[in-house]
């Protein structure tokens, strides 16, 4: 028998119970930890407050560690577990006990308090609909869903619960929700999906912009001391546990050799492939809650999921968005300057990954896939138009455009296109797109950032699969209208028509 007296103790006020016993040592012992730690809890039951014969302990396992095992025994009332009552009996390797944790409760407390306290039980069926109905509102199932009964202990008070476990998609999530028994009021609800910022380093775009110089050259993605000025320190949003670029928004691990970081510290310089995964995070976590914070969020929610990115998809000068079923994926190239290297592509690729999401299949005729380009280059364009100076803010993927053979080329495209509709389409997309970020650039003009990117996005979601740029530009005075009451119906008209789009 232990004298607590002798021990340091640790009580729990609700139960009066000692919750931790330590600062002794019993004399060492022959046997298995389980054999020894029974012997011991059976002998101490009065000062532990638990049953001699312990039968309401039910001995749940025995984990072992370095210098010691632990032996794990949960207390049941009746036929059910009683939620967070626990005893943790710790043995050294000579057989010696040197502490005990105890969260039970005591049984005659809990025969008095319950007995008195029980509810009728809500029936099975109704409990079920309450689950399923939960479920909907916090996102799309995607596991079993696991039930248990128990009795839930809170402040020296008892109730019959129900303990279910299931977990979510879109938004990812593992739930335990705790539900009354007999009310059927969920009392208690947590997310246990562990979540964590983490550290990087990224270019805010790119550092031909952030350097303001155009005599940066690739030279095989080497580390040159021109870009120890470019790189930004940026924190890494909700990381899933794991190490691993994954998140709510996006997900890197479609990358070969993917990056893995348990501490969550993710400081790669450019010649380290793992640099453009933080790129790719990075930038289309920021852009997607930009979205959100535009309105589109919840219901209203566009591409609110993380899309799985491979950001060395290849040596091709190639970056693309996979409409296909099963992939809705971003993969970038390596040819010349490594494409998620530079954010406006990165942007870029995301637009098109927007676009489908709220219209799937979208840009199917010529007309359409050139305003897939224009968006792209426009979302880019804006999202960065804070970081870029001057002539800078018309130019996109100014640093991918100087992995061309040949020399520095000044930028991919350009956002202020004098090009006219219908005679200057030449049937190429990225070409043809120019006629349609230029357009979108003069509404950014017109509206201001924001709401520009409100009204984009928007009228977006009056478009179908075919369509052309005056569907595009009906669209777009369409949703300001909607939203802002229209009042920039004519400025908006002639940016169109000085393009020859409208009549
Ligand atoms: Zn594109």
């Amino acid at each position: 028998m232990i004298d607590l007296k002798k021990c340091k103790v640790r009580w729990d006020r609700d139960n009066y119970v000692p919750k931790k016993i330590y600062g002794f040592e019993t004399a060492s012992s022959k046997g298995t930890p389980r054999q020894i730690a029974e012997k011991f809890l059976k002998e101490n039951a009065e000062s532990l407050k638990i049953t001699a014969s312990l039968k309401d302990l039910k001995y749940e396992r025995t984990s072992e560690s370095l210098a010691s095992a632990t032996v794990l025994f949960q207390q049941y009332f009746e036929k059910t577990p009683i939620h967070g009552a626990w005893v943790a009996v710790h043995v050294d390797k000579k057989g010696k006990i040197f502490m005990v944790k105890n969260d039970t409760v005591p049984v005659k407390r809990l025969e008095i308090k319950i007995k008195r306290k029980m509810a009728v039980p809500m029936p099975l069926a109704k409990i079920d609909r309450i689950i399923k109905s939960r479920i909907k509102e916090l996102g799309i199932l995607n596991t079993e869903i696991n039930k248990e009964s128990m009795i839930y202990t809170q402040r020296g008070n008892f109730r019959q619960a129900w303990k279910v476990k299931f977990g979510t998609k879109q938004p990812a999530a593992s739930w335990i929700l705790f539900i009354d028994a007999a009310s059927g009021n969920i009392f208690d609800e947590r997310n246990v999906l562990r979540n964590a910022d983490g550290k990087g380093q990224v270019y805010v775009p790119n550092p031909v912009v952030t350097l303001n110089n155009d005599k940066l050259f690739d030279q095989k993605d080497s580390n040159q001391d021109v870009f120890n000025k470019a790189y930004r320190a940026v924190i890494l949003k909700s990381l899933e546990t794991g190490g691993r670029l994954k998140g709510p928004f996006a997900d890197t691990t479609n990358t070969p050799n993917c990056a893995k970081a348990l501490n969550n510290e993710f400081m790669y310089t450019r010649y380290d492939d793992r640099f453009e995964e933080v790129m790719a995070y990075y930038h289309i976590d920021t852009v997607q809650r930009y979205i959100q914070s535009l309105g589109f969020t919840g219901s209203k929610g566009i591409l609110n999921r993380p899309i799985k990115i491979n950001v060395h998809g290849g040596r091709q000068d190639n970056s693309f968005y996979d409409p296909s079923p099963g992939k809705k994926d971003l993969t970038f190239g390596d040819g010349g300057v490594d494409d998620a290297e530079d954010a406006d592509v990165i942007v870029h690729e995301y637009g098109h990954a927007i676009q489908d999401a709220i219209i799937s299949g979208f840009g199917q005729s010529n007309e359409g896939r050139a305003m897939g380009e224009g968006f792209g280059d426009y979302m880019g364009a804006s999202f960065f138009s804070q970081y870029k100076k001057g002539d800078r803010k018309l130019k996109v993927a100014e640093w991918d455009a100087k992995g061309y053979q040949g020399g520095p080329e000044e930028c991919l495209r350009r956002l202020d296109s004098p090009k006219h509709y219908p005679e200057d389409m030449e049937g190429e997309e990225h070409a043809d797109g120019e006629i349609w970020s230029a357009c979108l650039y003069k509404v950014k003009k017109l509206l201001g950032r924001k709401k520009a990117d409100i009204v984009i996005l928007e009228s977006h979601f009056y478009l179908s699969q075919y369509v052309d740029f005056k569907d595009g530009a009906e669209a777009i005075i369409m949703a300001e209208k909607n939203i802002y009451g229209g009042k920039k119906t004519k400025g908006l008209q002639n940016i169109f028509k000085d393009r020859g789009i409208l009549q």
